[in-house]
């Protein structure tokens, strides 16, 4: 045996399971599994992206400042506020980092974001899981879980997988719930989606113990270039810049990332199109007899009669070429999540998705 061994905490995290992408013998594969952009990056940062390919012998910014400054003239923020990561789940990571030890509770809810209890153990820290109401989070039963041990206290909003959200005088009921050593992170990974919603921004202007986070990842098609961002008291951005690697972003990617936040009419057209197709899809399905929650994001979350027929039900759409979220491991066994693509997308999975309950339903029908 040897001596050499991680910190506590670390061998009880599960690896995360990210959306699959490919199915063996499949040809025009169909891949709603991780809410992507059906459209892509926008074309700007395309071109920025081979722009700052001629330059790449050099080393990128360490203050991003060009970047923060972006983002703070677009969503009316203060730059130095900001902070940029490799992907916001960098961010969300060094908050745990910065924040939460052994002896500490880092809270999060029953179909919260996979990624909050690998953040929570990675730091020897105690995950705390906290009940929903009918797959929506339940501010007193968050605040009845918080204790003097509690640092950290994570939810998305609007959330993942389940698309549903919370109201800003919740969220400000919940900070102002708080025991004093806690912070409050809003994972704002879907908060574009939202027509006129800010991701909480406001209130973290007005208080000390919110930190948002928003991502490039999403809305903005840009899932593989890794960029994201914090906004927070400034106490908070100093510490987390005293952690972070000076160059977690490479070049490219914050060019393009520069470039994306500036096209203001791109993420118009996505958040539209994204709107029509999501409420279309959830009627389609629900003709078909699958109930899905009113949705605030990109994606939907089908609901079946059992966990028997979701994986059923997944089983038929992967023999079509259709790739969709399993999400039995959020503690949602009965359901799947269905990201929101383009027309084409929508009409082919609710087609499929019609043509397995057709079958089941007469499998039923001849049992009887
Ligand atoms: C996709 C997602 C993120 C984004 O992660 P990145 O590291 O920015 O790609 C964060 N939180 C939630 C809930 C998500 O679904």
């Amino acid at each position: 045996m040897s001596d050499i061994k991680p910190q506590p905490g670390v061998m009880d995290i599960d690896l995360y399971v990210g959306g699959a992408s490919s199915l063996a013998g499949q040809s025009n594969v169909l891949k709603l599994s991780s809410n992507e952009n059906p459209f892509g990056p926008p074309e700007a940062a395309k071109e920025a992206i081979i722009r700052a390919a001629r330059d790449v012998h050099r080393y990128p910014s360490t203050d991003h400042a060009s970047l923060r400054t972006a983002i703070a003239e677009v969503w009316g923020l203060e730059a130095g506020q900001l902070i940029i990561g490799n992907g916001s789940g960098e961010i969300l990571k060094l908050l745990a980092e910065a924040y939460a030890g052994p002896d500490d509770e880092v809270v999060f809810t029953e179909h919260g974001f996979s990624m909050y209890p690998i953040y929570a153990k990675s730091c020897g820290a105690t995950p705390v899981v906290v009940p929903e109401r009918d797959r929506v989070m339940d501010v007193d039963a968050i605040l009845g879980a918080c204790t003097a041990r509690t640092r950290l206290v994570y939810i998305a909003n609007p959330s993942n997988p389940t698309g549903t959200m919370i109201g800003t005088s919740d969220i400000a009921r919940l900070a102002d719930g708080l025991p004093r050593g806690a912070l409050l992170v809003l994972d704002g990974a879907y908060a574009e989606f939202v027509d006129g919603y800010d991701g909480g921004a406001a209130m973290v202007a007005e208080r000390d113990n919110i930190f948002m986070s928003r991502t490039f990842s999403k809305v903005y098609g840009l899932g593989g270039m890794r960029v994201g961002w914090g906004y927070g008291p400034q106490a908070i951005i100093d510490v987390l810049n005293r952690i972070r690697g000076p160059f977690n972003l490479s070049s490219v990617a914050l060019a393009a990332a520069e470039a994306a936040v500036k096209d203001a009419g791109f993420l118009q057209r996505c958040m539209s199109e994204n709107a029509k197709w999501r409420d279309w899809l959830a009627h389609a399905l629900s003709e078909h007899g699958v109930p899905s929650d009113t949705s605030s994001a990109n994606f939907l979350l089908a609901r079946f009669a059992s966990a028997e027929e979701a994986q059923a039900c997944d089983g038929h759409l992967r023999e079509q070429g259709i790739i969709v979220r399993q999400v039995a491991g959020y503690n949602l066994p009965n359901c799947l999540r269905i990201t929101i693509g383009d027309e084409a997308a929508c009409k082919r999975v609710a087609h499929a998705v019609g043509q397995f309950k057709a079958t089941t339903g007469e499998v039923r029908h001849a049992a009887l």
